[in-house]
């Protein structure tokens, strides 16, 4: 099963997929001996501006950074740019309801960190290339897929062509083998779309992440490590495109007024992107000889920035299934297999995702009774000390019930 030993073009298992989720996978299980071909259509990005800041960021947990620290690019992460926040703040717009979270309380030193997408995912590619038993395929793309006996036989646009016991796919929310595979989905697109950008706030940010909720949606504001912030603007798809239509000058000045200047005025921003938001879950994770993992399986809104901590948490779970099922000497295909993986990571994502949605519901909406118990709960939440540190620990992945 090792690399050294195996056919040239065999290799335990293929990944279609190479972002932060499917590389982080690929990396672990290269690490544990696995051969692994991994199949990429777009490689990540090299090289940028060094005062340049990505416009997709995500706020990583301690578990998330504990697994990258572990596959060993933590480190090469931080020369590029990690940026810690060590409290949060979150406060609603109807009303004074707010509630404060600081890494002090749980004596950690951090309550995680702002990470562009492209340092995560260039760290790991870095160290896929030192990995033995990896071979990088890009650009490429499987264009047909089919079953035969326990193989899956890859047919890839290339030409290149593999016969392969386990298919991991981690291609990302429009995955095309999740269709090919006929895999439904289950979930609705939110009346709500994403705008982001990096801004120059007048004041620092004094290492916090903010998030303002609006009844149309929830503004977050996450700090970079040199000052500036960077957005996630989650709004009515209406009030989107205006605020992409707007000049500089006036979404600054918008901004600035949504943030109700927590950090004074907004002075400059840099480009602007918009993201349309919905929930969405695959029925199924596995299938004989596929698993899905990470946005692939599931999509969530940014508001509590869980989505690629979900993915690598399933990843982390992947890894641990499949090393039990090669000593255990059972396929690592095979159903038996793999429903392992689905039963830990399905509930526990339905989960994260249904109380996002609560979350989003609950926030997003006019009704003044609402506001009301939203505020009360906010207050009650804030000030009760054991529970809010629970929620903390599990905020930051913590306890989650891997060994990370
Ligand atoms: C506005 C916004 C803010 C967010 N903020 C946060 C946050 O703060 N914290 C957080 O945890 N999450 C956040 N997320 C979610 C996070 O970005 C995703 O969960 C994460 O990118 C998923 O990683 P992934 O590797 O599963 O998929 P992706 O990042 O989508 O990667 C999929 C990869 O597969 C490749 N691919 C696609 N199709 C094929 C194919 N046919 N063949 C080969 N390769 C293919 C793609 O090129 C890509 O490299 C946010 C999302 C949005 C929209």
């Amino acid at each position: 099963m090792s690399d050294r030993r195996r056919e040239p073009g065999k290799f335990d298992l293929v990944i279609s997929g190479g972002g932060m989720v499917g590389a982080a996978l690929g990396c672990g299980l290269a690490e544990q001996g696995f051969s692994v071909a991994l199949i990429e259509l777009h490689p990540p990005q090299t090289e940028w501006p060094a005062d340049e800041v990505d416009l997709r960021v995500s706020a990583l947990t301690r578990f998330s950074q504990r697994l990258l620290q572990e596959l060993g690019v933590w480190e090469r992460m931080t020369e590029m740019r990690v940026s810690p926040y060590r409290e949060m703040r979150v406060w609603d717009e109807a009303g004074r309801g707010t509630i404060h979270f600081d890494a002090a309380d749980i004596g950690e030193p951090d309550l995680g960190h702002i990470v562009e997408n492209r340092v995560t995912r260039l760290a790991l590619w870095e160290r896929l290339g030192q990995l033995d038993g990896v071979e990088l395929i890009f650009p490429d793309a499987v264009e047909k897929m089919e079953l035969l006996g326990d193989q899956r036989r890859l047919v890839l646009s290339s030409g290149r062509q593999f016969d392969t016991g386990l298919l991991v796919v981690a291609e990302g929310a429009n995955s095309p083998i999740r269709e090919m595979a006929a895999i439904s989905s289950s979930g609705w697109a939110y009346d709500q779309h994403a705008i982001v950008a990096t801004v120059w706030p007048e004041q620092h940010h004094g290492e916090v992440a903010r998030q303002r909720f609006m009844a149309t949606g929830p503004l977050a504001l996450l700090p970079i490590d040199d000052g500036r912030c960077s957005i996630v603007w989650s709004t009515s798809p209406a009030e989107a495109e205006r605020l992409m239509a707007l000049d500089d000058a006036s979404f600054c000045q918008a901004l600035t007024q949504a943030s109700q200047r927590v950090l004074g005025g907004i002075t400059r921003v840099g480009p602007r992107a918009v993201f349309p938001l919905r929930l969405r879950h695959a029925d199924h994770y596995v299938l004989p000889g596929l698993a899905l993992v990470g946005d692939a399986a599931h999509g969530i809104h940014p508001l509590a920035g869980q989505g690629v901590n979900l993915g690598f948490l399933d990843a982390a779970e992947l890894m641990e299934v499949l090393v039990a099922a090669r000593k255990a000497g059972r396929p690592l295909g095979s159903m038996a297999t793999l429903r392992r993986y689905e039963r830990a990571r399905k509930g526990a994502n339905m989960a994260m995702l249904g109380a996002m949605d609560l979350f989003k519901r609950l926030f997003s909406n006019h009704n003044r009774p609402l506001a009301l118990i939203r505020n009360l709960g906010l207050d009650l939440a804030d000030a009760a000390g054991p529970l809010k540190r629970l929620a903390i620990r599990r905020a930051m992945g913590l306890g989650a019930g891997t060994r990370y």
